[in-house]
């Protein structure tokens, strides 16, 4: 029979004060889930957002499609965002994996939305199981920039999709067909943009035990590449446990093989136990649990036929997250103020025009004549304020 074990952990790094990740680790309403959301928006807002999406994913139940969970996530998050100053403008990517299938085909739906990802280690071999959704991922797309390109681009925390971004919102959904000894791993971007893929794939085998170990040492390794971001780390081994052999007739292991399985996971449950530790270090939060075997408890829950890769819809130039998404041009002798970012892919621009300032180009001196020369990126409160600055 199959079961998980997990870890996860999630620490604020070296540089914020703030952690906006948040994390399920199988402990909501579908012990099979486990869920990274990395927040986005000023103060604490993204704090907010990431915990909201992880609150509702708690709450789904084995046999409910992720996409009302992602929908109503975001709704939440604009509503909330709408009704408080201090919150508007948040939002949240997701990246999900939650296992079922059944006994002869297991498997794990993964669905993400933003640049939080999932990988599949599996026979020695890391391979990406999502495909970010973010301005350099286009341009890498596009055969604009290549891939060693995009991980030192000044913009390569620029999102194109997240929750609370618009009213309506797709996720990528793929299922996969999984097997004992897979190992999978979902991370925050403060970890995948401080270390390497090979790095990664190289720290999940060299731990092939507990979960608990790569997990940690993925977390340390980003810490001391200089952990500028908040980290999160979960970690989930699929593992085979033998099929119970005590039997008070004295059955053999034979006669156990082709008895009728268990209907549900409580055989299971008993034999591992519902082991739940606290683990908690100086500068992390991390919680495990063993799992119930998940295939007999969810045998009834059959979901999809194949592998489904849902590719990614068209891109949204109206909203590119990051912590800047505003710059200033000269335009016929005006200064201009642009909502996005200075780039285009292909014939889509990913910025829009926003304001005719009306104040002159003539008029402009140092020291605000290169950042605009530049399209140097503001956030709208700092753009405001040269805005002001610039009409005095
Ligand atoms: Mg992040």
């Amino acid at each position: 029979m199959l079961y998980l074990e997990h870890f996860g952990l999630t620490d604020a790094g070296k540089v914020r004060r703030n952690n906006e990740d948040a994390l399920l680790i199988g402990d909501g309403a579908d012990e099979t889930l486990f869920v990274v959301a990395d927040g986005i928006g000023g103060f604490e807002a993204g704090e907010v957002a990431s915990s909201m999406t992880v609150e509702v994913l708690r709450r789904l139940g084995p046999d409910e499609p992720f996409g009302d969970a992602i929908r109503e996530a975001n709704s939440r998050i604009l509503a909330a965002a709408r009704g408080d100053e201090k919150l508007s403008g948040m939002g949240t990517t997701v990246v999900a994996v939650r296992f079922g299938g059944n006994r002869e085909e297991p498997r794990a739906e993964v669905s993400h939305i933003g640049d939080s990802r999932a990988y599949l280690l599996r026979d020695g071999t890391l391979r990406p199981l999502t495909e970010d959704h973010s301005l350099v991922a286009e341009l890498v797309r596009s055969g604009d920039l290549t891939r060693a390109q995009a991980a030192e681009h000044p913009q390569k925390n620029l999102i194109t999709r997240a929750l609370g971004a618009e009213d309506e919102v797709e996720a990528d959904n793929m299922v996969l067909p999984v097997e004992a000894g897979d190992r999978l791993l979902l991370c925050s971007d403060g970890l995948s943009d401080m270390v390497p893929e090979d790095r990664i794939g190289a720290i999940l085998k060299e731990h092939p035990g507990e979960p608990e170990a790569p997990a940690r040492k993925l977390l340390s390794t980003a810490l001391d590449a200089g952990g500028t971001d908040n980290v999160t780390v979960v970690v989930v081994d699929v593992r085979e446990r033998e099929e119970p052999e005590e039997d008070a007739s004295g059955g053999t292991r034979e006669m156990q093989a082709v008895s009728p399985p268990a209907p549900d996971g409580r055989a299971s449950r008993r034999r591992s136990g519902s082991a739940r530790s606290e683990a908690r270090a100086s500068r992390s939060r991390a919680r495990r649990k063993r799992s119930r075997g998940f295939l007999a408890a969810l045998g009834k829950a059959i979901r999809g036929l194949a592998i489904i890769l849902v590719v990614a819809a068209a891109l949204t130039p109206a909203y590119l997250w990051g912590s800047s998404r505003y710059y200033l041009g000269f335009e016929e002798g005006e200064v201009v103020l642009y909502q996005g970012i200075p780039y285009s892919i292909g014939s889509l621009n990913l910025n829009r025009e926003a304001e005719r300032t009306g104040v002159k180009e003539s008029e402009v001196d140092d020291p605000y004549r290169p950042p605009i020369k530049n399209h140097k990126l503001y956030t709208r409160d700092e753009v405001d304020r040269v805005l002001q600055d610039l009409g005095d």
